[in-house]
């Protein structure tokens, strides 16, 4: 039976020592969150999550969802009195608007929350992860109205939100959308066709369930300009709505978060927005959802390697190559393997990197709203147009990657179930899969946010990144020197696509993986720089964990030395072209 203990301690030194986010009380939200407040929310949500969510997460894993011959759907055992705990503790409400019943904390607080969950059960995150969205998006674009009605029951928990955008021909390419939104005399609209793969899409764990629906209105332009988007609650003054659940489906992981076919037969639905600007309606929600996603798979990279280091501890396998370590026992525990703490300390520095990093980037998001200057708020907008794609990419990626290496520590005793260690590589597997594809997170980097105007963010980030090393190379040059060269790959990188991606846009498609990948390195490699700085200057200072900083420190060297050089790996992928990835013809496949 797998365990987790919440990293309090690693989210409390990136929140109050590198972020220093007392550094920002001047700013609205943020006064209130004073360091008791955020240790009373980082320790609180820990415990909730170790103690209520983590216990029924390998069962809720083997139980699974059940749809009833009605199409109601049933969560499995203990998920409806966890969640009303979770509604009482008011995590829904961390961050959301007081004027509807919310603490309106800053949002970088919802990242602890984010990762703390998904840690200890990611199929039960899901439900109130989308129901934060859909609130969200409402809040930013909907009327009076629409906050009024819906935002005070989605904020206690009380209802759900789901989000329908894929249709069984229309992932991807939403263009290819066909669901119907008819208008009425009243003003509401008449919503009909099939949803598939929706989270969250029917269960028993809220009295009403919220729908956000894409769909075009007859007469609307071609395209993706013709999509407009809508409300449609399951129930509506307590009667049932034209909508129903016809399947869940069977798949590989989440078990416990109902993924439905959603059946809208005329179902009524209200607009949100204007009519045919609901592609713009979800990218307001886009930022949040895709740094959630990239969040679910660190969380299960954290607990994954948790479990991983306990079991390398434990277990009783061969002798060290530099000699017996513990002769009293039949033979060492396999921690004292170098090739098993390859695996554990990569994981280690993707865990606590990343956790900087989304942290970081969570901060930017409150930065893009609230930050006292246009200049600010302006920078904020841009060093999130590139990070969103590379964290959900990358951080997905890694933590799949990492599941698998933890996975990989228990030997064959990672592939049994009762173990846990399965079941966090299929539920991190989903990571990288929705939320947008990690191959469209890397065209969207490489297409569309690398060349905007004229490349601004990218050239904001290698100023940024620059004026950190110019900042600490006299006395940190052993983290800034592998960090310029680095940001140097980065910048050929970027260099080589402005020259080669409209003489031929498939280089561009070749490379953009290998970008994403390059980013999240340099990305990464500033926080850890940033982390190593913190730490060491802690140290100087007489810190009373010692032993804390000194892990901090070495475990930066361990990133500079091992995973940043591979930039240049990642930029020779990029200079390859995309000649012999295209030669062949479809049919050699
Ligand atoms: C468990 C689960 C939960 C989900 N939850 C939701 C939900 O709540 N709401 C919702 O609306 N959807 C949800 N989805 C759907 C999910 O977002 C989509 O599956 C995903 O966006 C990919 O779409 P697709 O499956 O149709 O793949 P496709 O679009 O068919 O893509 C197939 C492959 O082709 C690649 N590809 C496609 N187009 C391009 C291109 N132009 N350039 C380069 N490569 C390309 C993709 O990267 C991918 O590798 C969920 C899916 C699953 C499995």
């Amino acid at each position: 039976m797998p365990t987790y203990k919440a990293p309090v301690k690693d989210m409390l030194f990136v929140l109050n020592d590198v972020l220093k986010l007392e550094r920002y009380s001047n700013l609205e939200s943020f006064a209130e969150a004073t360091p008791d407040i955020i240790a009373a929310i980082v320790k609180q949500g820990g415990k909730f999550c170790e103690e209520v969510l983590q216990p029924i997460n390998l069962s809720g894993d083997k139980e699974g969802c059940i749809r009833h011959e009605d199409g109601s759907v049933t969560t499995p055992k203990g998920f409806k009195e966890a969640y009303d705990l979770y509604c009482q503790g008011g995590w829904g409400g961390l961050t959301a608007p007081t004027e509807f019943g919310g603490q309106g904390l800053p949002w970088v607080l919802s990242v602890i929350i984010q990762e703390l969950t998904a840690s200890a059960n990611l199929g039960f995150s899901l439900y109130p992860f989308l129901t934060a969205g859909v609130a969200g998006l409402l809040n930013k674009i909907g009327t009076d109205e629409q906050k009024k009605t819906y935002l005070p029951n989605m904020i206690s928990g009380k209802w759900t939100g789901t989000m329908n955008l894929t249709e069984p021909q229309c992932g991807t390419d939403l263009r290819l959308l066909r669901t119907k939104a008819e208008p009425q005399d009243d003003g509401s609209y008449k919503i009909t066709g099939t949803k598939i793969f929706i989270s969250a899409g029917e269960h028993d764990l809220s009295e009403n369930i919220i729908h956000l629906v894409l769909a075009r209105i007859p007469g609307g332009p071609e395209g993706v300009k013709g999509i407009s988007l809508f409300l449609v609650p399951k129930l509506i003054d307590g009667k049932p709505n034209r909508v129903s659940c016809g399947s869940i489906e069977e798949k590989m992981g989440i078990h416990s978060n109902s993924t439905c076919l959603l059946n809208y037969d005329g179902a009524t639905g209200s607009l949100v927005g204007k009519e045919h600007e609901g592609l713009r309606g979800m990218f307001v929600l886009m930022n949040a959802a895709r740094l959630g996603t990239g969040l679910q798979a660190l969380g299960l990279s954290e607990v994954a390697t948790q479990n991983a280091a306990d079991y390398a501890r434990d277990r009783l396998q061969g002798r060290s190559l530099t000699g017996v370590k513990f002769p009293d026992k039949v033979a060492d525990p396999i921690i004292v393997h170098a090739d098993v703490r390859r695996m554990l300390m990569n994981a280690r520095c993707f865990n606590e990197g990343g956790r900087a990093l989304a942290l970081w980037i969570g901060l930017q998001m409150d930065l893009e709203e609230k930050a006292e200057t246009e200049d600010e708020r302006k920078t904020a907008k841009n060093l999130l147009a590139l990070m969103i794609p590379t964290a959900k990419g990358v951080m997905s990626d890694l933590g799949y990657a990492n599941a698998t290496n933890a996975q990989q520590v228990f030997g064959g005793h990672g592939y049994i179930h009762e173990w846990g260690m399965e079941q966090f590589v299929r539920d991190a597997r989903i990571t990288m899969l929705y939320e947008g594809t990690n191959g469209i997170q890397a065209m969207d980097l490489v297409g569309r946010k690398l060349p905007k105007d004229n490349g601004e963010a990218i050239r904001a980030y290698f100023q940024m990144i620059e004026g950190y090393c110019k900042e600490y190379e006299k006395d940190y040059a052993e983290f800034t020197d592998p960090l310029k060269k680095a940001l140097g790959d980065l910048q050929q990188a970027a260099m080589w696509l402005m020259q080669n991606a409209v003489k031929n846009p498939d280089n561009a498609g070749a490379a953009a993986t290998s970008f994403m990948h390059l980013m999240g390195l340099v990305a990464l490699g500033h926080m850890w720089a940033w982390m190593a700085v913190t730490s060491d200057q802690a140290l100087k200072a007489g810190a009373s964990d010692k032993a804390f900083h000194e892990a901090k420190l070495i475990t930066a060297r361990y990133f500079m030395n091992r995973h940043l050089p591979q930039t240049g790996s990642y930029y020779k992928k990029i200079e390859a072209g995309s000649e012999f990835m295209m030669a062949l013809p479809a049919e050699a496949f």
